[in-house]
Protein backbone atom coordinates (compact mmCIF):
# COMPACT_ATOMS: atom_id res chain seq x y z
CA UNK A 1 0.00 0.00 0.00
CA UNK A 2 1.50 3.78 -0.69
CA UNK A 3 0.86 5.99 1.82
CA UNK A 4 -0.24 9.57 0.92
CA UNK A 5 1.27 13.32 2.76
CA UNK A 6 -0.61 16.12 2.25
CA UNK A 7 1.42 18.69 0.28
CA UNK A 8 0.59 21.56 -2.04
CA UNK A 9 0.38 20.56 -5.37
CA UNK A 10 0.70 22.92 -8.62
CA UNK A 11 -0.35 21.64 -11.89
CA UNK A 12 -0.53 22.66 -15.74
CA UNK A 13 -2.86 21.09 -18.13
CA UNK A 14 -5.13 22.29 -21.23
CA UNK A 15 -3.31 25.79 -20.24
CA UNK A 16 -5.02 25.95 -17.02
CA UNK A 17 -2.92 26.90 -13.72
CA UNK A 18 -3.96 25.34 -10.60
CA UNK A 19 -2.52 25.18 -7.22
CA UNK A 20 -4.18 23.31 -4.65
CA UNK A 21 -4.27 21.03 -1.01
CA UNK A 22 -3.40 17.34 -2.03
CA UNK A 23 -3.21 13.91 -0.93
CA UNK A 24 0.20 13.22 -2.97
CA UNK A 25 1.55 9.32 -3.16
CA UNK A 26 4.83 9.42 -1.64
CA UNK A 27 5.99 7.26 -4.64
CA UNK A 28 5.17 10.15 -6.55
CA UNK A 29 8.33 12.28 -5.32
CA UNK A 30 11.01 12.25 -7.55
CA UNK A 31 14.09 10.15 -5.62
CA UNK A 32 16.87 12.44 -4.91
CA UNK A 33 18.80 10.81 -2.08
CA UNK A 34 17.75 11.94 1.11
CA UNK A 35 14.25 11.82 2.42
CA UNK A 36 13.11 14.22 5.17
CA UNK A 37 9.93 14.43 6.65
CA UNK A 38 9.34 18.50 6.62
CA UNK A 39 8.83 20.39 9.91
CA UNK A 40 8.84 23.94 8.52
CA UNK A 41 8.84 25.72 5.28
CA UNK A 42 8.04 28.99 4.65
CA UNK A 43 6.18 31.51 2.12
CA UNK A 44 8.32 33.53 0.10
CA UNK A 45 7.63 36.20 -2.22
CA UNK A 46 8.71 33.49 -5.05
CA UNK A 47 6.26 30.90 -3.42
CA UNK A 48 3.53 33.59 -3.80
CA UNK A 49 4.67 33.84 -7.51
CA UNK A 50 4.54 29.88 -7.97
CA UNK A 51 1.65 29.24 -6.44
CA UNK A 52 -0.48 32.09 -7.79
CA UNK A 53 0.69 31.54 -11.34
CA UNK A 54 1.70 35.57 -10.98
CA UNK A 55 4.91 34.52 -12.90
CA UNK A 56 6.18 31.90 -14.62
CA UNK A 57 8.81 30.80 -11.45
CA UNK A 58 7.63 26.82 -11.90
CA UNK A 59 9.74 25.01 -14.57
CA UNK A 60 7.94 21.40 -14.51
CA UNK A 61 4.62 19.80 -13.61
CA UNK A 62 3.06 18.94 -11.53
CA UNK A 63 5.54 20.50 -8.86
CA UNK A 64 5.59 21.10 -5.08
CA UNK A 65 6.29 24.52 -4.71
CA UNK A 66 8.46 25.74 -0.97
CA UNK A 67 12.27 27.21 -1.59
CA UNK A 68 13.41 26.67 1.70
CA UNK A 69 12.70 24.10 4.29
CA UNK A 70 13.88 22.53 7.70
CA UNK A 71 13.32 18.76 7.89
CA UNK A 72 14.50 15.42 9.59
CA UNK A 73 16.05 13.05 7.58
CA UNK A 74 14.06 9.49 7.73
CA UNK A 75 16.25 7.61 5.04
CA UNK A 76 19.47 8.77 3.83
CA UNK A 77 22.25 7.37 0.86
CA UNK A 78 24.66 9.78 1.75
CA UNK A 79 27.25 8.93 4.05
CA UNK A 80 27.44 12.97 4.69
CA UNK A 81 24.15 12.89 7.00
CA UNK A 82 22.65 10.67 9.51
CA UNK A 83 18.78 8.91 9.73
CA UNK A 84 17.24 11.27 12.42
CA UNK A 85 19.86 14.56 11.42
CA UNK A 86 17.78 18.15 11.22
CA UNK A 87 18.67 19.62 8.24
CA UNK A 88 18.22 23.11 6.24
CA UNK A 89 17.77 23.97 2.14
CA UNK A 90 17.62 27.02 1.09
CA UNK A 91 16.97 27.15 -2.80
CA UNK A 92 18.85 25.53 -6.08
CA UNK A 93 15.60 25.23 -7.82
CA UNK A 94 13.26 23.21 -5.64
CA UNK A 95 10.08 24.48 -5.31
CA UNK A 96 10.93 25.48 -9.13
CA UNK A 97 12.60 22.79 -11.00
CA UNK A 98 12.48 19.84 -8.35
CA UNK A 99 9.43 19.33 -5.95
CA UNK A 100 9.78 21.46 -2.58
CA UNK A 101 9.49 22.24 0.64
CA UNK A 102 5.24 22.71 1.23
CA UNK A 103 4.98 19.57 1.68
CA UNK A 104 5.18 16.76 4.89
CA UNK A 105 7.79 14.94 3.02
CA UNK A 106 10.25 15.94 0.38
CA UNK A 107 13.43 13.78 -1.15
CA UNK A 108 17.10 15.65 -1.95
CA UNK A 109 20.04 15.79 -2.78
CA UNK A 110 23.04 15.81 -0.26
CA UNK A 111 24.69 18.80 -2.10
CA UNK A 112 21.32 20.62 -1.16
CA UNK A 113 21.49 20.22 2.33
CA UNK A 114 23.75 21.56 5.57
CA UNK A 115 22.85 20.81 9.22
CA UNK A 116 20.74 22.90 11.15
CA UNK A 117 23.00 24.97 13.53
CA UNK A 118 22.69 23.74 16.86
CA UNK A 119 21.54 26.79 18.23
CA UNK A 120 18.70 27.62 15.83
CA UNK A 121 15.37 25.23 15.89
CA UNK A 122 13.76 24.59 12.65
CA UNK A 123 10.85 27.20 13.15
CA UNK A 124 13.48 29.74 13.45
CA UNK A 125 15.56 29.04 10.45
CA UNK A 126 12.16 29.19 8.52
CA UNK A 127 11.61 32.60 10.22
CA UNK A 128 14.68 33.52 8.90
CA UNK A 129 14.46 31.47 5.42
CA UNK A 130 15.84 32.60 2.40
CA UNK A 131 15.12 36.43 3.22
CA UNK A 132 17.22 36.85 6.39
CA UNK A 133 20.16 34.11 4.56
CA UNK A 134 20.46 36.47 1.91
CA UNK A 135 20.79 39.60 4.06
CA UNK A 136 23.28 38.06 5.96
CA UNK A 137 25.50 36.73 2.41
CA UNK A 138 24.93 40.66 1.32
CA UNK A 139 26.41 41.54 5.10
CA UNK A 140 29.52 39.20 4.84
CA UNK A 141 30.37 40.83 1.21
CA UNK A 142 30.47 43.72 2.40
CA UNK A 143 32.70 42.64 5.34
CA UNK A 144 35.17 40.66 3.23
CA UNK A 145 35.32 44.58 0.82
CA UNK A 146 36.90 46.29 4.16
CA UNK A 147 33.22 47.77 5.61
CA UNK A 148 32.91 48.08 9.08
CA UNK A 149 30.88 49.84 11.70
CA UNK A 150 32.76 52.39 11.48
CA UNK A 151 33.07 53.02 8.13
CA UNK A 152 30.04 55.27 7.87
CA UNK A 153 26.54 55.12 7.40
CA UNK A 154 25.16 52.00 5.40
CA UNK A 155 22.03 52.40 3.01
CA UNK A 156 19.29 49.58 2.53
CA UNK A 157 16.85 49.96 -0.07
CA UNK A 158 13.45 48.11 -0.12
CA UNK A 159 13.24 48.28 3.66
CA UNK A 160 10.03 47.39 4.13
CA UNK A 161 10.92 43.81 2.11
CA UNK A 162 11.76 40.51 3.61
CA UNK A 163 15.68 40.97 2.82
CA UNK A 164 15.80 44.41 3.26
CA UNK A 165 14.40 44.24 7.17
CA UNK A 166 16.36 41.77 8.18
CA UNK A 167 19.61 43.64 6.71
CA UNK A 168 18.77 46.48 9.33
CA UNK A 169 17.86 44.35 11.88
CA UNK A 170 21.43 42.47 11.55
CA UNK A 171 23.16 45.44 10.84
CA UNK A 172 21.98 46.61 13.61
CA UNK A 173 23.23 44.45 15.79
CA UNK A 174 26.43 44.54 14.56
CA UNK A 175 26.68 48.10 15.30
CA UNK A 176 26.10 49.60 11.97
CA UNK A 177 24.26 53.40 11.52
CA UNK A 178 21.53 52.68 8.97
CA UNK A 179 19.63 54.84 6.64
CA UNK A 180 16.11 52.98 4.98
CA UNK A 181 15.05 53.89 2.16
CA UNK A 182 11.06 52.82 1.74
CA UNK A 183 8.07 53.43 -0.34
CA UNK A 184 6.07 52.95 2.65
CA UNK A 185 7.18 55.62 5.11
CA UNK A 186 4.74 55.52 7.66
CA UNK A 187 6.38 52.41 8.57
CA UNK A 188 9.17 54.61 9.68
CA UNK A 189 8.31 53.48 13.75
CA UNK A 190 8.82 49.76 12.94
CA UNK A 191 12.55 50.57 10.75
CA UNK A 192 13.15 52.48 13.51
CA UNK A 193 12.66 49.74 15.83
CA UNK A 194 14.14 47.09 13.76
CA UNK A 195 17.47 49.38 13.86
CA UNK A 196 17.21 51.68 11.31
CA UNK A 197 18.80 55.62 12.52
CA UNK A 198 17.23 57.55 9.65
CA UNK A 199 14.33 56.84 7.35
CA UNK A 200 14.16 58.33 3.81
CA UNK A 201 11.26 58.07 1.30
CA UNK A 202 12.05 55.69 -1.70
CA UNK A 203 11.13 58.08 -4.24
CA UNK A 204 14.41 59.98 -3.50
CA UNK A 205 16.04 57.09 -5.31
CA UNK A 206 13.96 56.23 -8.42
CA UNK A 207 14.76 58.48 -11.02
CA UNK A 208 16.89 58.94 -13.48
CA UNK A 209 20.36 59.20 -11.63
CA UNK A 210 23.03 62.05 -12.10
CA UNK A 211 26.67 60.01 -12.69
CA UNK A 212 28.26 61.96 -9.66
CA UNK A 213 26.16 63.15 -6.44
CA UNK A 214 27.21 64.09 -3.15
CA UNK A 215 29.07 61.48 -1.07
CA UNK A 216 26.59 60.14 1.99
CA UNK A 217 27.42 56.13 2.17
CA UNK A 218 29.94 54.04 3.06
CA UNK A 219 28.04 51.01 1.79
CA UNK A 220 24.74 49.65 0.68
CA UNK A 221 22.76 46.94 0.59
CA UNK A 222 20.62 46.70 -2.40
CA UNK A 223 17.45 44.35 -3.45
CA UNK A 224 15.58 46.85 -5.60
CA UNK A 225 18.15 47.41 -8.86
CA UNK A 226 17.12 49.60 -11.65
CA UNK A 227 17.54 53.90 -11.12
CA UNK A 228 17.77 53.00 -7.14
CA UNK A 229 20.90 51.54 -7.54
CA UNK A 230 22.09 53.65 -9.95
CA UNK A 231 21.31 56.60 -7.35
CA UNK A 232 23.13 54.36 -4.65
CA UNK A 233 25.96 54.00 -6.65
CA UNK A 234 26.30 57.54 -7.25
CA UNK A 235 25.94 58.85 -3.95
CA UNK A 236 28.52 56.41 -2.19
CA UNK A 237 31.49 57.70 -0.40
CA UNK A 238 34.95 57.17 -2.53
CA UNK A 239 36.14 53.53 -2.08
CA UNK A 240 32.28 52.50 -0.84
CA UNK A 241 30.59 49.06 -1.26
CA UNK A 242 27.09 47.99 -2.38
CA UNK A 243 25.38 44.88 -2.69
CA UNK A 244 22.87 43.95 -5.31
CA UNK A 245 20.21 40.81 -4.50
CA UNK A 246 17.35 41.97 -6.02
CA UNK A 247 15.04 43.66 -9.03
CA UNK A 248 12.01 44.95 -7.03
CA UNK A 249 12.00 48.16 -9.39
CA UNK A 250 13.66 46.38 -12.14
CA UNK A 251 16.12 44.81 -13.78
CA UNK A 252 17.67 47.11 -15.90
CA UNK A 253 20.75 49.01 -14.32
CA UNK A 254 20.51 52.35 -15.75
CA UNK A 255 23.98 54.00 -14.33
CA UNK A 256 27.35 55.51 -14.79
CA UNK A 257 30.71 54.03 -14.74
CA UNK A 258 31.43 57.33 -12.66
CA UNK A 259 31.77 56.69 -9.68
CA UNK A 260 33.16 53.29 -10.65
CA UNK A 261 36.44 54.70 -11.93
CA UNK A 262 36.33 58.46 -10.17
CA UNK A 263 35.56 56.97 -7.30
CA UNK A 264 36.52 53.47 -7.01
CA UNK A 265 33.24 51.89 -5.89
CA UNK A 266 32.42 48.28 -5.76
CA UNK A 267 29.41 46.52 -6.99
CA UNK A 268 29.39 42.73 -5.43
CA UNK A 269 26.25 40.18 -7.01
CA UNK A 270 24.79 38.26 -4.52
CA UNK A 271 23.37 35.12 -5.27
CA UNK A 272 21.62 32.63 -2.61
CA UNK A 273 20.52 30.18 -5.14
CA UNK A 274 23.26 28.22 -6.12
CA UNK A 275 25.79 29.06 -3.19
CA UNK A 276 28.47 26.94 -2.13
CA UNK A 277 27.73 24.87 0.59
CA UNK A 278 30.44 26.59 2.72
CA UNK A 279 29.20 30.04 2.41
CA UNK A 280 26.15 28.78 3.33
CA UNK A 281 27.13 27.27 6.53
CA UNK A 282 29.15 30.31 7.41
CA UNK A 283 26.18 32.84 6.59
CA UNK A 284 23.97 30.02 9.37
CA UNK A 285 26.15 30.17 11.81
CA UNK A 286 25.95 33.88 11.58
CA UNK A 287 22.91 33.82 11.65
CA UNK A 288 22.47 31.46 14.89
CA UNK A 289 24.54 33.52 16.83
CA UNK A 290 23.10 37.08 15.80
CA UNK A 291 18.56 37.06 15.85
CA UNK A 292 16.94 36.76 19.23
CA UNK A 293 14.01 34.51 19.30
CA UNK A 294 11.66 37.12 20.59
CA UNK A 295 12.17 39.08 17.73
CA UNK A 296 11.83 36.64 15.07
CA UNK A 297 8.19 35.93 17.03
CA UNK A 298 7.82 39.72 16.35
CA UNK A 299 8.09 39.21 12.84
CA UNK A 300 6.31 36.06 11.97
CA UNK A 301 3.48 34.35 11.72
CA UNK A 302 2.65 30.21 11.75
CA UNK A 303 0.26 28.83 9.17
CA UNK A 304 -0.11 25.45 8.46
CA UNK A 305 -0.81 23.38 5.02
CA UNK A 306 -4.18 23.97 4.77
CA UNK A 307 -4.18 28.00 5.21
CA UNK A 308 -1.04 28.26 2.20
CA UNK A 309 -3.04 29.04 -0.82
CA UNK A 310 -5.31 32.22 0.86
CA UNK A 311 -2.19 33.48 2.72
CA UNK A 312 -0.05 32.94 -0.99
CA UNK A 313 -2.96 35.44 -2.74
CA UNK A 314 -2.78 37.98 0.83
CA UNK A 315 0.85 37.81 -0.17
CA UNK A 316 0.46 38.70 -3.54
CA UNK A 317 -1.76 41.35 -2.68
CA UNK A 318 0.86 43.31 -0.25
CA UNK A 319 -1.32 42.67 2.77
CA UNK A 320 1.33 40.67 4.68
CA UNK A 321 4.11 42.60 6.90
CA UNK A 322 6.95 39.88 8.17
CA UNK A 323 7.58 36.40 7.82
CA UNK A 324 5.22 33.30 6.78
CA UNK A 325 6.67 30.15 8.42
CA UNK A 326 4.49 27.06 7.33
CA UNK A 327 3.84 23.80 9.72
CA UNK A 328 4.33 21.71 7.49
CA UNK A 329 3.45 18.43 10.17
P1 LIG B 1 9.87 41.71 -0.74
O1 LIG B 1 8.76 41.70 -1.72
O2 LIG B 1 9.63 41.24 0.65
O3 LIG B 1 10.49 43.20 -0.63
C1 LIG B 1 10.78 44.00 -1.70
C2 LIG B 1 10.71 45.45 -1.22
O4 LIG B 1 11.18 46.29 -2.26
C3 LIG B 1 9.29 45.92 -0.92
O5 LIG B 1 8.89 45.58 0.39
C4 LIG B 1 9.45 47.41 -1.10
O6 LIG B 1 10.00 47.93 0.09
C5 LIG B 1 10.49 47.54 -2.21
N1 LIG B 1 9.88 47.79 -3.52
C6 LIG B 1 8.86 47.12 -4.09
N2 LIG B 1 8.58 47.63 -5.29
C7 LIG B 1 9.44 48.67 -5.48
C8 LIG B 1 9.63 49.62 -6.52
N3 LIG B 1 8.89 49.62 -7.63
N4 LIG B 1 10.60 50.53 -6.38
C9 LIG B 1 11.38 50.56 -5.27
N5 LIG B 1 11.24 49.69 -4.24
C10 LIG B 1 10.28 48.77 -4.35
O7 LIG B 1 11.04 40.89 -1.40
P2 LIG B 1 12.35 40.32 -0.69
O8 LIG B 1 12.87 41.29 0.29
O9 LIG B 1 12.13 38.90 -0.29
O10 LIG B 1 13.32 40.29 -1.95
C11 LIG B 1 13.82 41.52 -2.45
C12 LIG B 1 14.40 41.29 -3.83
O11 LIG B 1 15.51 40.42 -3.73
C13 LIG B 1 13.43 40.63 -4.81
O12 LIG B 1 13.65 41.19 -6.09
C14 LIG B 1 13.84 39.17 -4.79
O13 LIG B 1 13.53 38.53 -5.98
C15 LIG B 1 15.34 39.31 -4.57
N6 LIG B 1 15.96 38.16 -3.91
C16 LIG B 1 17.10 37.70 -4.47
C17 LIG B 1 17.80 36.69 -3.89
C18 LIG B 1 19.08 36.28 -4.50
O14 LIG B 1 19.53 35.17 -4.24
N7 LIG B 1 19.69 37.13 -5.30
C19 LIG B 1 17.31 36.01 -2.69
C20 LIG B 1 16.13 36.63 -2.10
C21 LIG B 1 15.47 37.66 -2.73
P3 LIG B 1 9.40 49.27 0.74
O15 LIG B 1 7.94 49.02 0.93
O16 LIG B 1 10.15 49.45 2.01
O17 LIG B 1 9.67 50.34 -0.29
Amino acid sequence: MTSKVKSILIDKANEQYTAKLSLIDKTSIPKMGIEVDVLYSTLNYKDGLAITGLSPVVRAFPMVPGIDLVGRITKTTSAEFNQGQLVLLNGFGVGEKYFGGLCQTASLKSDWLIPLPTNLSPKQAMQIGTAGYTAMLSIIALEKQGINKDSGEIIVTGANGGVGSFAIYLLNKLGYSITAATGRVDQTDYLKALGAAHVIAREELSKPAKPLQKERFAAAIDAVGSHTLANVCASLNYGGVVTACGLAQGMDFPGSVAPFILRGISLIGIDSVMRPKADRIEAWQRLANLVDAEQLDKISTEITLDQVIESARQLMAGKIRGRVVVNCQ
